[in-house]
């Protein structure tokens, strides 16, 4: 399943905040066996955000999109992903219940334009926010599925955690899992690597061999995919016997290993 990620918020071009619900998202994804092959960041434009979101349907199956679910007018997702899927949104009394809820556990009312949050697609399901106003929104359209999540990484953590990826593994549930396995060396150059593991990278399937060079070290990243943790522990020992047999002596640990230690 080939997944695109799309973070928006003009704060996020102006690097004002940093891109972390990105980051979370694809290593929730790859962890449990999705291949996030796009991160695309777009502004708060409709002309813009209209486009990117017409590309993502061009080239993968799930679109994710984050930010853009709150109350004011700057906040469009939801509704350039319905115009995107030719369908309109309705007042969903459940999700409004929720929201004024929220509102006066805090001893507050919720605002007219709050009520916007409670607009849901036409065919869409709604993943329960409990920590924040704006719920997910889960929207099948042709052959391609739009998940929309709240920008705020507290709400957009809890909703992955307890709405989304239970989803999407019931969902997907033959889809395996990927895991990686990080060697690292110390006292050879990257050059010097990728030359003594030639013919393996040259053969590389499953697992991947990636090599990156890092400040006084390198790291050799193998990342199997396999239908469970068992398998692909087995695909990452093999290789990493392999890859010893070139570079063990340069070796100095595994994963979170540190020089130091
Ligand atoms: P939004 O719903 O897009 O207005 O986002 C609400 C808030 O969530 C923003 O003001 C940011 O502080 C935060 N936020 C939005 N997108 C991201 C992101 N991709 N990474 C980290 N924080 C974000
Ligand atoms: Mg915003």
């Amino acid at each position: 399943m080939k997944v695109e990620i799309i973070t928006t918020g003009t704060e996020l071009l102006l690097g004002e905040i940093l891109n972390t619900n990105v980051q979370y998202l694809s290593r929730k994804l790859n962890n449990i066996g999705f291949d996030v092959l796009y991160q695309t960041t777009v502004g708060d434009n409709p002309e813009r955000m209209r486009a990117v979101l017409e590309q993502a349907m061009q080239r993968a199956d799930i679109i994710i999109t984050s930010g853009g679910l709150g109350p004011t007018r700057g906040d469009i997702t939801k509704e350039m992903v319905m115009e995107v899927c030719h369908t309109e949104g309705y007042l969903d009394l459940d999700t409004w219940g929720r929201i004024d809820a929220y509102f006066a556990k805090k001893g507050l009312c919720p605002s007219q334009n709050n009520e916007k949050q409670a607009y849901v697609p036409i065919g869409a399901e709604v993943l329960q926010n409990d920590v924040g106003t704006a719920p997910g929104l889960w929207l099948e359209y042709k052959d391609k599925i739009f998940i929309m999540l709240p920008g705020p990484p507290s709400e957009l953590t809890d909703v992955c955690e307890k709405q989304l990826l239970p989803r999407m593994l019931q969902r997907f549930s033959k889809h395996g899992i990927i895991m990686s396995r990080t060697l690292h060396l110390r006292g050879i150059g990257e050059s010097m690597v990728a030359s003594k593991l030639d013919e393996l990278i040259m053969a590389q399937t499953n697992p991947t061999i990636a090599l990156y060079a890092r400040y006084g070290e390198i790291l050799i990243r193998l990342t199997a995919k396999a239908a469970n943790d068992k398998e692909a522990v087995k695909l990452l020992d093999a290789m990493e016997a392999k890859v010893r047999k070139s570079v063990d002596n340069y070796i100095y640990g595994v994963d979170d290993a540190t020089l130091a230690a």
